[in-house]
């Protein structure tokens, strides 16, 4: 990554859009003071957004895997200017470090300043370093930004001993990064257990001897005392068991704390993080914050998917359109660890709520570790250590707060499985609501809505989704769906209109080929009002002249995907309706031509084309409109989809119909 290089003349510098005053002043070049900017970039805003961090855009989430050594730097960077190419700014290296609220402007260190409509500010968090005797020694690290993990990748060189203080998620990936790079690594958890806020204690000592196999001690239920460095440097760690635990580097995974100091200078209500409504207003009508600094209902965020929730919130609020952030349950996986450790739900309070049933499932064997958590009826947490097919089925039962699967107690503890039926196995078969990237709680069905709208590149989608942003690890996913095609991973547009026109056309022809023939009268005085239709040859030729046209129309719009200039006029969905607008057209016309009756021969023939042909039209339209709930409910794929059988057979059903058409044509005029 390189360091930016600003040019010291601001005002001269300032590309046009940004002359002005600017339409919302950033703070904060997190994930979620980009999705910030971009969001309102999109709604026609210009933005300044001013980043403290003199880096180019990067991902923090992959920090981790840097550490590990898993990927370079390049794979940390942004690979598209994630603020996109709109109305926003962003200009790394400036802190915001005054705000004048009355002149609307921000200041930053280096003196520059920007004007603003409207401020929101995304400042993050900070490491907490807890205050430890001999903390401030040299080799202790803390593990935020790419600053901290260029020091602790050049000290991972030479580290032999390290130790890590927090048994919690970044701790645990810290950990487990050092011990990747060589080192002997000892983490130290003042609670009982490893992640307790996420894991149960089986769940946790399970994970503890996983570590422990790949060279991470963990000591839990003890504090550090004191960090010693009798020369400067730290050799060691004095522990509340009385022992001292020797180490050349320390690092410090303790929390972190809202980062609100410019908020506080400003005068905004500030708790633990920035008070902040549903909508993300401060106490101020013009200063919004989103993310880390933020706090709502007594909680601040620790996760990027909410915190990119609560950006596209305050972009809205800002831009008069109504929004309020709910939050999800909080979900969990670790990346680097080497183990696969999934948590979603507020697990420790479900642990102790009354009422709630868990159920859990082990294969002591193998390592495997499963427990759900089932409240009121309905799905409200679970743990896993060890992979587990069911995990986005799951994620997306307990985030919709779904029922628990009927009789589903006595397979789970035999099988470990919620499910009778295993999950499909491409992800463009998954339904709509299912969760594909678990950082973000981006779902399939809005990667579908972004293909539709055309996100045709995994780049693409990333960018308009905001999905494998974070981790990285449903890129597989994402190629599946791209791979299944816009079409198959999304509603069809006007999809209930359409399958309303297809059931009336399939109706209509069952009706025809079951309908009472209209029987002929005996006498030809007898003939009057309704029969006149079909037994006086003018206006039987005029009904079937009317019924040639629909049919030829009908089968003029087949060729739309072929004819060049008929593209032109309207998109294929427009067309779709009108093609099945005119079955129903061509069904009402058969009636008008034939009261019903099938004739002999020729006339038969003909009769039971139409009729067959437009029940299977009617059934193909059916099954392209209901395409993604028959998907959901499991019927058809990505690669079968429900309507391709239905439609090859109306499409054969059709191939008689000119020869029979002319053929009866002649027929009526040469007899
Ligand atoms: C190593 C690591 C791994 C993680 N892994 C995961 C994970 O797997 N899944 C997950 O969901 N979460 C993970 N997280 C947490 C996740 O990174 C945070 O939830 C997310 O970054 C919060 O985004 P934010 O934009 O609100 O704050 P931040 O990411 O903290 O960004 C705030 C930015 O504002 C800047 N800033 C602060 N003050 C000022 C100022 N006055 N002026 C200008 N700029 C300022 C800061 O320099 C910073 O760049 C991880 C965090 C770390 C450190």
């Amino acid at each position: 990554m390189d360091g930016s290089t600003l040019d010291p003349d601001f005002e001269a510098h300032l590309p046009a859009a940004l002359a002005a005053r600017v339409d919302a002043v950033v703070v904060g070049g997190g994930p979620t003071g980009f999705r910030v900017a971009r969001e309102l970039s999109r709604r026609g805003r210009s933005v300044a957004l001013l980043n403290a961090e003199s880096w180019a855009p990067y991902n923090r989430v992959k920090l981790t895997p840097l550490l590990a050594g898993e990927v370079q730097f390049g794979q940390v960077a942004q690979p598209r200017d994630p603020v996109g190419d709109g109305l926003a700014h962003h200009y790394a290296g400036q802190r915001a470090v005054a705000v004048d609220l009355d002149a609307r402007l921000v200041e930053t260190a280096s003196g520059r300043l920007f004007p603003f409509r409207d401020l929101v500010i995304c400042t993050g968090s900070r490491a907490f370093l807890p205050s430890i005797p001999g903390i401030g020694a040299r080799n202790v690290f803390t593990f935020r930004d790419a600053d901290d993990a260029a020091a602790l990748k050049a000290r991972s060189l030479t580290a032999r001993q390290v130790a890590v203080i927090g048994g919690g998620l970044l701790g645990l990936e810290a950990a487990r990064a050092m011990a990747a790079q060589g080192a002997r690594v000892c983490v130290i958890e003042h609670e009982m257990r490893l992640m307790p806020r996420q894991l149960d204690a089986e769940a946790a000592a399970l994970l503890s001897a996983r570590l422990y196999a790949l060279g991470v001690t963990c000591l839990t239920g003890v504090r550090v005392e004191e960090v010693l460095a009798p020369a400067g440097a730290v050799t060691g760690l004095r522990l509340s068991t009385g022992e001292t635990l020797p180490a050349d580097t320390l690092v410090v995974c303790a929390g972190v704390r809202a980062e609100t100091t410019l908020a506080q200078s400003m005068g905004l209500a500030v708790h633990r993080g920035i008070l902040v409504d549903a909508a993300m207003r401060t106490s101020h009508p013009h200063v919004y914050a989103a993310g880390e600094c933020a706090e709502f209902d007594d909680r601040v965020e620790g996760l990027v998917g909410p915190c990119l929730d609560q950006a596209e919130t305050a972009a809205k609020t800002l831009c008069g359109e109504p929004a309020a952030f709910a939050r999800a349950a909080p979900a969990t996986r670790l990346k680097v660890v080497g183990v696969e450790v999934f948590s979603i739900g507020e697990v420790e309070a479900l642990e102790e709520r009354p009422g709630v049933r868990a159920f859990a499932w082990r294969d002591a064997s193998q390592g495997l570790y499963r427990r759900v958590f089932v409240e009121r009826g309905r799905l409200a947490g679970a743990i896993a250590i060890g992979p587990w097919a069911e995990l986005n089925r799951v994620q997306q039962a307990v985030t919709a707060r779904s029922p628990a699967p009927p009789l589903f107690a006595p397979r789970f503890r035999r099988e470990g499985t919620l499910w009778p039926a295993a999950a499909p196995a491409s992800a463009a078969d998954w339904p709509e609501a299912a969760t594909v990237c678990n950082c973000t709680g981006v779902t399939r069905g809005r990667l579908g809505e972004a293909m539709a709208n055309g996100a045709a590149s995994l780049d693409a989608l990333r960018f308009e989704t905001g999905a494998c942003t974070v981790c990285g690890t449903c890129q597989p996913l994402l190629e599946e769906i791209l791979a299944g095609g816009a079409a198959s991973a999304t509603a069809q547009r006007w999809w209930r209109i359409l399958s309303a026109v297809s059931i009336a056309a399939a109706l209509l022809a069952l009706v025809t080929a079951l309908a009472p023939r209209v029987p002929i009268p005996d006498a030809f005085e007898a003939r009057g009002g309704l029969e006149t239709l079909w037994f006086d040859n003018i206006v039987k030729q005029w009904t079937g002249y009317g019924l040639l046209a629909v049919t030829a129309a009908l089968m003029l719009l087949g060729l739309r995907k072929r004819l060049r200039v008929a593209r032109r006029l309207g998109g294929y969905d427009a067309w779709r309706l009108v093609h099945l607008g005119l079955g129903v057209a061509a069904a009402l016309g058969l009636f008008l031509h034939t009261g019903f009756r099938f004739g002999l021969n020729l006339s038969s023939a003909l009769m039971t084309v139409y009729v067959a042909a437009l029940l299977l039209g009617g059934i193909a339209g059916l099954a392209t409109g209901a395409d993604h709930k028959l998907r959901d409910a499991g019927v058809g794929s990505a690669a079968a989809p429900p309507r391709k059988i239905p439609v090859w057979l109306h499409i054969l059903a059709l191939w008689p119909l000119p020869l029979l058409l002319g053929a009866h044509v002649l027929g009526v005029y040469a007899y």
